[in-house]
């Protein structure tokens, strides 16, 4: 059963804070008092945990006198930073979602939930793969070494890099880039260690 969040009920105190998907990357806005993601909040579409871009900011009193006309874009804004005449008014109305409450977790569903999940498979199948050919690979065994204060080849060195990049993947915001990352770091893996395997994998003996 899906209930409203309490903090909804609070309207005076309301804010609209705009969130962003950290699995699909979906951008949406809610309207709630404080910070949505300070507890838990997961996404209806791909089970992505939503993180805060920050509450609408607008221009001072002075300018929003001087500012450009509040347009169709303003409602379906990419970002938190209103600088038209509306005053943060209208700013990201257009993608506001409900909170809603199931079995004891928030939850907030962005609108094409099966674009999403694709976006988020996507992400998560690429991550998988990629960790994957880290480990038949023992990419670990080039963090050990470097922490004992090793020296590793250059090519030791670009795949010891590409693993922390994989690390820290999740980390990114473009769908694009995180996923190009993560194949090509799959790809150099299995290069790197179908090379040990030619070589009589010394290292790892
Ligand atoms: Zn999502
Ligand atoms: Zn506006």
């Amino acid at each position: 059963m899906k209930t409203k969040d309490p903090a909804l009920i609070k309207e005076d105190f309301m804010r609209r804070f705009f969130i962003r998907c950290t699995t699909c990357l979906s951008v949406a806005t809610v309207e709630v008092p404080n910070d949505p993601c300070r507890d838990p909040l997961s996404c209806g579409a791909c089970a992505g945990a939503w993180e805060t871009m920050g509450s609408v900011v607008t221009l001072k009193l002075l300018d929003v006198a001087k500012a450009r006309a509040c347009d169709g874009r303003c409602a379906v804004a990419a970002g938190p930073e209103c600088d038209c005449s509306c005053g943060g008014a209208n700013h990201g109305t257009g993608k506001t979602l409900p909170i809603t409450a199931s079995e004891g977790a928030r939850i907030a569903t962005p609108p094409r939930v099966a674009e999403c999940r694709a976006v988020a498979n996507q992400f998560r199948d690429a991550l998988a793969k990629a960790r994957s050919a880290m480990r038949d690979a023992d990419v670990e065994v080039l963090g050990r070494r470097k922490r004992a204060g090793e020296w590793l080849s250059s090519a030791e060195f670009a795949v010891y890099l590409d693993a922390r990049r994989v690390g820290r993947a999740a980390e990114m915001r473009s769908h694009r880039a995180r996923v190009e990352l993560l194949k090509g770091a799959a790809e150099r893996f299995k290069e790197w260690a179908g090379k040990r395997q030619e070589t009589g994998d010394e290292d790892a003996a």
